[in-house]
């Protein structure tokens, strides 16, 4: 970390991608981790790295969904468990959300490898790990069809960042309602979500913290209204002409 000047443009990215390659190094991140999180990294740059207004909405909708839910969980993967595992454990202590490992590749240890970052970051309960991890989700033909009968099982809500389509849409096929977290608007989980917050992981999940701990007090007649007046289409094609009108921008000017 420290061989990352301050002054590198690009210093914070890599400081980000540091932390997924030490993931790896422990077993939480799956090879194929690191490559989608290259994916994200060129939608952020697109983005002008920061956490825009649509998203802004999302996270502001996000909250009030998480607060009204009555079993809401977060699933959590490899890539979010390396990026911000204490973020992940502050959300799931303000919201009432469980936490469950949920992860594609399956290989020896990894289960336990991310179980143990979220407990080293004050976790006190993990699902998805152990005996109760045997409840199955029929329309996931992967072994992602594998979940907690304690936590996404029986989930209204779950909020699923840098995930894969295939598991969105079955979650939302299920009737869970789908909190997404996804640099890339146009992928299948952004498309498919209830409410997508496009940005990145690691600027979004201390801001979903706040933003929780701002509703809290909040009737439930307001958290209804945050959600009624939302809509994750107009969102998305919120996000995409911010890209377009960046873009416009820069093809005149330079970055
Ligand atoms: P989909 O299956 O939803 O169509 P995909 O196949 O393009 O998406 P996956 O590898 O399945 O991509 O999912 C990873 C997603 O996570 C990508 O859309 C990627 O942009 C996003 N992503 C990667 N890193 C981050 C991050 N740090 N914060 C937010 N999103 C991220
Ligand atoms: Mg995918």
């Amino acid at each position: 970390m420290s061989e990352i000047p301050n002054n590198h443009p690009r210093a914070e990215s890599l400081r980000i991608r540091h932390r997924i390659i030490e993931g790896m190094d422990r077993n939480v991140v799956a090879k194929a981790g690191l490559i989608a999180h290259g994916r994200g990294e060129a939608f952020d740059y697109l983005l002008g790295e920061e956490t825009t207004a649509p998203a802004k909405k999302a996270i502001k909708a996000a909250a009030a969904a998480l607060l009204l839910s009555n079993y809401p969980v977060i699933s959590v993967n490899g890539n979010s468990a390396a990026l911000t595992p204490k973020e992940i454990v502050k959300l799931s202590e303000v919201s009432g959300a469980k936490l469950e490992v949920n992860i594609f590749y399956r290989s020896p240890g990894r289960l336990e490898a991310i179980k143990e970052v979220l407990e080293e970051a004050g976790a006190k309960e993990v699902l998805g790990v152990g005996e109760t991890a045997d409840g199955e989700i029929p329309e996931i033909s992967s072994v992602r069809r594998v979940v907690d009968r304690r936590g996404i099982l029986i989930a209204d809500t779950v909020i699923v960042p840098i995930e894969d389509g295939d598991r969105t849409q079955a979650l939302r096929k299920i009737g869970k309602t789908v909190i997404a977290v996804d640099l890339n608007p146009l992928s299948r989980t952004s498309q498919l979500a209830n409410i997508t917050i496009v940005d990145n992981h690691v600027r979004c999940m201390p801001l979903l913290v706040e933003e929780v701990k701002k509703l809290k007090n909040a009737s439930k007649e307001e958290l209804k209204k945050i959600l009624d007046d939302y809509d994750n289409q107009k969102i998305l094609g919120e996000v995409l002409e911010l890209i377009r009108d960046r873009l416009t921008e820069i093809s005149k000017k330079g970055v």
